[in-house]
């Protein structure tokens, strides 16, 4: 990829007028309607079942659309949002804190270092509490009180608790309520699911989106849907960095592909590193776990304070509990008195990263903090912490085979989601008309970082209560378009591009499996594109991820047929498409010449080694254009005009 070229062109956001607390209401009020009979004239595709897709189709399916349903897991409650553990925000005020749907929208615009669009983020956190009714009225088991009451727990980067939670499975038990949701109304027939369908390309006809072609992935043989539009709540793509908290499947494949059919990709660059993730331990190992953020409510993190004690810990002759208390740093306490063990996670990453650069790593390696319940224990008693975490501390102890009641946990930053994805207006429209994109899959609500609890909001914000309205407004104007049909020429030019991709990748003779180059992937993103990025290192993973593109197709070796059930042509397919997105988010990083959130250039730090956000030059969403195989893409900006609130320097110190 060459140099980009940039342009102001603009981007209309469609934002409403109006004072932000009216925008949503005034939209809602003026919005474009189809009536009850036009719905059942109306087919709408959705690729994916997560919480953002499974709310969106059973909302749509309900409404009386026609839903086509897809997704690559054998269940649509097989998802990655399955994993979800800490919990889901929501403005209620149940613990009579002082929140409020402004102070919720206050803490994700700065959590997000004010790279959002204010108006969305109102919006996400004005519709947050209908999600808690919604999800109770389906029987989500949320946690209760005594009392009875919905419980609630704080996560980083707010000083309330607004956390709503079921253990640590949340996205376990808000799936099962969205797919039961969904259930019902393919009993109804207004949804119709295909699991085991992957879409490999979109498919545009007179410049609208009007159908996927999806590779069966049980017979490998290639289908084609139309419909009048078609969403995409595909997930994150932050699996391009190989060792993740991401579910083994998650992908950013049907994102990508929709890049190069036009629609824009906003702030790849923006990846997020979750600071409590258990330690990689091995070169064999395929996949990192998560210890949820819901552990910073009681959980202290420290290293020593004598690096002789580090090392001892580091050799093994030590454990954490022989260093007494006076000799132990609890950095985030120290450094950052007002939040504490719960400032957000790309503060709480890059200050682990900083004592271990700076040698007070706790485990073989020195890449591992301690996460410690010894003072929980003391004040709660065990029975209580294990009510509250049990199952992650099993889960610790399983991975680990250390008892995290008796010796601290050892936890390091791991990379766990992307606000980057595909730009949506404030309809959730890519810039392809008759595109939407919604979760995790879109870049809309989380600018630069987000805030523990707020990916599960956003996405059943986006499926549940914004696109059913948004997307009527689009859906009006196609009433008089009759059921599409698939034997239009785009179909059939986009299938023999896909056979074409296939039989490509099939027939290299290299003798390195998909995993292997994978691996090697997420080693270049991670050294050069991960926690702490300059203009040299990204440059440098410029160099090797243009190297490994052009060795991949020598190198690749994929056994098995293509027309059959075929796991490592899944893999190579995706794998194409993640080294496009490596090389994209390494270069919107380059040109990001600033710090803000998780995207941390070294060489734009205050002394104190915080993040330095330039707002005059860079208060813009990166809005990338595709633009052919051999040419570099362009840069299109949204500015990102703050009516309403002040940007500030973020500070969790007081
Ligand atoms: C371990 C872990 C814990 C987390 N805990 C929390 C938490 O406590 N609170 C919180 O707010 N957030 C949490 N998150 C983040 C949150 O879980 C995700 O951001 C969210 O679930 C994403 O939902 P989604 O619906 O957008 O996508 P996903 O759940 O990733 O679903 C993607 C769907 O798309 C389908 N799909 C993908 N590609 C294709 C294709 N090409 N063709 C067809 N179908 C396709 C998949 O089959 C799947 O159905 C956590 C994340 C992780 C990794």
């Amino acid at each position: 990829m060459a140099k980009h070229n940039e342009t102001m062109n603009k981007l209309d956001a469609k934002i409403p007028a109006g004072p932000l607390a009216d925008k949503w209401t005034n939209y809602k009020d003026h919005q474009k309607l189809v009536n009850p009979a036009n719905k059942r004239r109306l087919d709408i595709i959705v690729v994916g079942t997560g919480l953002a897709g499974a709310s969106a189709a059973a909302s749509l399916g309900e409404m009386g659309f026609n839903v086509l349903n897809f997704c690559i897991q054998d269940s649509p409650r097989r998802a990655h949002s399955i994993a979800a553990q800490g919990g889901i925000n929501a403005a209620k005020n149940y613990q009579n804190d002082g929140d409020s749907v402004f102070r919720l929208y206050y803490d994700t615009i700065k959590g997000g270092d004010y790279r959002a669009r204010e108006a969305n983020v109102y919006r996400l956190a004005e519709v947050s509490n209908a999600i808690i009714d919604q999800c109770v009225a389906q029987g989500v088991p949320f946690a209760r009180e005594y009392g009875g009451l919905l419980d609630n727990r704080s996560f980083g980067g707010a000083q309330v608790s607004r956390t709503f939670y079921a253990r640590g499975q949340t996205g376990q038990q808000l799936l099962l309520g969205a797919y039961s949701a969904l259930s019902c109304q393919v009993a109804k027939g207004s949804v119709k699911l295909y699991t085991r369908h992957e879409m490999l390309d979109l498919v545009i006809i007179d410049g609208r989106a009007h159908g996927i072609i999806t590779r069966n992935l049980v017979t490998g043989g290639l289908e084609r849907f139309a419909a009048h539009a078609v969403v995409i709540a595909t997930g994150g793509y932050g699996n391009a960095f190989f060792l993740t908290t991401n579910a083994m499947a998650s992908n950013g494949s049907a994102a990508w592909q929709c890049y190069r059919k036009g629609a824009f990709f906003a702030n790849p660059c923006m990846a997020q590193i979750h600071p409590t993730c258990i330690p990689m331990h091995g070169d064999y190992q395929s996949k990192l776990t998560l210890m949820s953020e819901s552990l910073r409510n009681d959980g202290r993190i420290w290293v020593p304070k004598k690096l002789e004690d580090a090392k001892r810990l580091q050799r093994g002759e030590i454990k954490g509990h022989d260093i007494p208390e006076e000799d132990r740093d609890y950095y985030l306490e120290r450094r950052y008195p007002a939040f504490g063990n719960l400032v957000p996670r790309d503060v709480a990453s890059r200050a682990a990263k900083e004592r271990c650069d700076a040698g007070y790593g706790v485990n073989q390696t020195g890449l591992a903090v301690f996460l410690d319940f010894d003072d929980a224990i003391k004040r709660m008693g065990k029975k209580v912490v294990e009510e509250k975490y049990g199952n992650l501390f099993q889960m610790y102890e399983k991975i680990t085979n250390d008892n995290p009641y008796e010796t601290p946990m050892m936890i390091y930053p791991a990379i766990h989601y992307t606000m980057g994805g595909l730009w949506v207006d404030y309809e959730l429209q890519t810039t392809i008309p008759g595109l939407f994109a919604i979760g995790e899959a879109n870049f809309s609500d989380h600018g630069a970082n987000r805030l523990g609890a707020s990916a599960l909001m956003q996405g059943l914000a986006d499926g549940y209560f914004v696109l059913p309205y948004t997307m009527q407004n689009y859906l009006a104007d196609q009433i008089s378009i009759p059921h599409f049909t698939t034997d239009h020429k785009e179909f059939d030019e986009a299938e023999k591009a896909i056979k074409q991709r296939i039989d490509r990748l099939m027939s290299c003779k290299g003798n390195r499996s998909v995993d292997s180059l994978h691996k090697e992937l997420g080693h270049i993103m991670w050294e050069h594109v991960g926690m702490g990025r300059d203009k040299a290192g990204l440059e440098e993973g410029i160099r090797l991820l243009e190297d490994l593109q052009g060795r991949f197709y020598k190198e690749l070796h994929i056994p098995g047929e293509a027309n059959d059930l075929n796991i490592e042509l899944e893999k190579a397919l995706r794998f194409e498409d993640f080294i496009g997105i490596g090389l994209l988010m390494a270069h919107d990083a380059l040109d990001r010449e600033e710090s803000c959130g998780g995207h941390f250039r070294i060489e734009h730090q205050t002394p104190d080694g915080e993040a330095m956000r330039d707002d005059e030059h860079f208060a813009y969403v990166s809005c990338w254009e595709y633009m052919g195989e051999d040419k570099a893409p362009i840069m299109h900006k949204e500015e990102l005009v703050y009516e309403f609130t002040e940007r500030l320097t973020r500070n969790y110190k007081s």
